[in-house]
């Protein structure tokens, strides 16, 4: 059985087709252009297969509330051609198939918890730390959403004591995502995260922010596997760094054996790399597919 997935990022819409096991069997992409040009495309991809369903990863706001007249738009975005758009309705209504939708994140995240760093979990945290920081949750089997999507990216944190940059988030300067993404190391450092050498200030910085949004992760959400993804997460050996501020952070607090003795697979990197969200929207078309069979 055919199912569906787009991946529809800020640059790139990444389009899909694979079985029920996540299996890729095709994949087109193209540019982010406004929906007038954009949709056509990918509705002319997706007709050329038998698919049953279609799930989408999507870039933010949305509107993931069934009972909102809303649900599957995109909301106010940056992005102005895709705002108040209705882009589970323009897919429903040209391929007459279930549409399941997410966001990003959550997609990517569901996409590790059922096919890579998650398998077999059922409690699984999602960090991208890159443009900006999102967190995807999926808690007791299932992503979570409540009245909208968590926005665990801009948590507040304690500032480093060495730090003296006041923060990109346009929101609250400061939070996690003010203090900790891409184009908040750029603007301290005066350079990209991955052309960074050798600065000391660099990794202890960026590690005790990183590993604050992990404590609160574990502290609020108890998950069984933390995964942390994103371009910043390429930077050699931070990984290894966030994982020893965790436990000293947690300081004897949490006595799990997880963080006392396996820290090295209970905060990972993601297994399935560029794949994470692609696969992750393919269990979105099955899982909808599967609640419109009943
Ligand atoms: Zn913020």
């Amino acid at each position: 059985m055919l199912f569906g997935g787009l991946e529809a990022g800020g640059t790139k819409m990444v389009c899909a087709i694979g079985d029920e096991k996540g299996n890729i069997i095709d994949q087109a992409k193209f540019p982010t252009d406004s929906p007038d040009i954009c949709m056509p495309k990918m509705i002319e991809y997706f007709k050329k297969f038998d698919i049953k369903a279609l799930g989408i990863s999507c870039f933010g706001p949305v509107d993931l509330n069934k009972k909102h007249d809303t649900y599957g738009y995109i909301l106010k975005t940056t992005k102005e051609n895709w705002a108040d758009y209705n882009i589970v309705g323009g897919f429903k209504e040209a391929l007459n198939i279930p549409v399941g939708f997410d966001t990003d994140v959550n997609g990517a995240c569901l996409g590790e918890a059922i096919y890579g760093a998650g398998k077999d979990l059922e409690n699984v945290v999602y960090f991208t730390i890159g443009t900006g920081i999102g967190i995807g949750l999926y808690l007791n089997g299932k992503l979570h959403h409540g009245t909208m999507h968590t926005e665990g990216g801009h948590m507040y944190i304690k500032r480093h004591p060495k730090d003296n940059y006041e923060g990109i988030c346009i929101f609250h300067k400061d939070c996690l995502e003010g203090l900790a993404s891409g184009p908040a190391i750029e603007k301290r450092f005066g350079i990209k995260c991955e052309y960074i050498e050798n600065n000391p200030n660099f990794m202890d910085i960026e590690s005790y922010y990183l590993a604050q949004g992990v404590v609160n992760a574990i502290l609020a959400y108890s998950p069984e596997k933390i995964i942390l993804g994103g371009g910043v997460m390429h930077y050699p050996n931070l990984i290894e760094e966030v994982r020893r501020k965790t436990v000293e952070l947690l300081n004897g607090y949490i006595q799990t054996r997880e963080v006392l003795e396996d820290m090295d697979n209970y905060v990972v990197l993601p297994k399935l790399l560029d794949n994470a969200g692609t696969l992750g929207s393919l269990e979105l078309a099955r899982l909808e597919y599967e609640e419109n069979r009943d």
